[in-house]
């Protein structure tokens, strides 16, 4: 009898155990955890990418032909996605909603962004967000060059998404007084649907948005400048300004071409600033001229440049923490 009794309870208890898991699944789908069952080889990449010196392992990863060009709504896209928010993780960063990933409807296609978060400790400075973002989305599978049909987008952006991923394994060893929301976009190639998205939702939660700071295309370096890379929207705010007067150093500086071919609305910085009105203006070392595999089948981590790479990231790190710590919001808007 009190085994039957036992059994009948255990049974009961599975039976509710089994429907909170069913209600689990339900509200994983519209904001799913990592799926991807990782090979061995795919683990070690991981277990490297949390190093000190993942910068190479991350950049590989996400170029690599298994992500198949990381086209919004394939199969490698997703896997990117999962291994994006395995780093955050295990770097110590937070997933700033439910999970760390916001996802979005584009055409019949699920997207999703990643999202982590390295909270301030400042008290009342924490409540004000700078976000550090790329795209990590590329254009997939095109016309065959000599056989080769995935365009890996290593330059465009594995190189920006690499970077933001270290920059928040940095800050999240080393948190600001402010918070930074680490932010990588899909559906950037398809419109900047997925930073669209971002800005919306962020604005509808009504976030303190101090500075968006987005980084595109820095695996190669620019010829013969005086800085190391170039801010779009230069002439709009006091950014570069300020921020190398914060780094002792001409690290953002003014690039003629991406003023004229209006780069500042080309990337997902603009949504951004389109909803917050604030500084959100994008970073480059893409300059037309130094590099001839734009969405091209050989935009391949072999032509990256990762000495560059490390550089820009490294010489990121006194700006970008001089911003999150300032008493006051001193990057600013040029009013006309
Ligand atoms: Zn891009």
């Amino acid at each position: 009898m009190r085994k039957k009794t036992l059994t009948v309870f255990v049974t009961l208890v599975l039976l509710v155990l089994l429907g909170c898991k069913q209600t689990q699944k339900v509200s994983e789908n519209s904001n799913p955890e990592p799926i991807t069952e990782f090979d061995s080889s795919t683990q070690i990449a991981i277990e490297e990418a949390i190093t000190k010196d993942g910068i190479s392992s991350i950049l590989k990863y996400l170029s690599s032909d298994e992500l198949e060009g990381r086209k919004t709504g394939s199969e490698g896209i997703d896997k990117a996605a999962d291994y994006i928010q395995i780093i955050l993780r295990k770097s110590g960063v937070k997933p700033f909603f439910e999970t760390y990933r916001d996802s979005f409807q584009v055409k019949d296609m699920a997207g999703f962004n990643v999202v982590g978060l390295v909270e301030g400790t400042d008290s009342s400075l924490k409540d004000e967000y700078i976000i550090i973002g790329a795209h990590y989305d590329h254009v997939g599978i095109v016309e065959p060059v000599e056989g080769d049909s995935i365009a890996n987008g290593a330059n465009d952006n594995a190189a920006g998404t690499t970077a933001v991923l270290k920059l928040a394994a940095y800050f999240a060893e080393n948190p600001p007084k402010r918070s930074i929301l680490f932010t990588l976009f899909s559906a950037e190639e398809l419109g900047l649907v997925g930073a669209k998205h971002l800005a919306e939702r962020l604005e509808k939660e009504a976030i303190d948005l101090y500075v968006m700071f987005n980084i595109e295309m820095v695996g190669i370096p620019m010829m013969d400048k005086d800085y190391l890379v170039y801010l779009t929207g230069y002439e709009r705010s006091n950014f570069a300004e300020k921020f190398n007067e914060y780094s002792n150093n001409q690290v953002l500086g003014f690039l003629p071409q991406a003023k004229e071919y209006q780069l500042f609305k080309r990337s997902d910085n603009y949504p951004f600033f389109e909803r917050f009105n604030v500084p959100a203006q994008t970073i480059s070392s893409f300059d037309f001229t130094n590099y001839e595999y734009y969405h091209h089948v050989n935009d391949e981590f072999e032509e990256m440049d990762l000495d560059h790479l490390e550089n820009v990231i490294e010489s990121l790190i006194p700006g970008l923490t001089a911003m999150a710590n300032s008493p006051e919001k001193e990057i600013k808007m040029h009013t006309k």
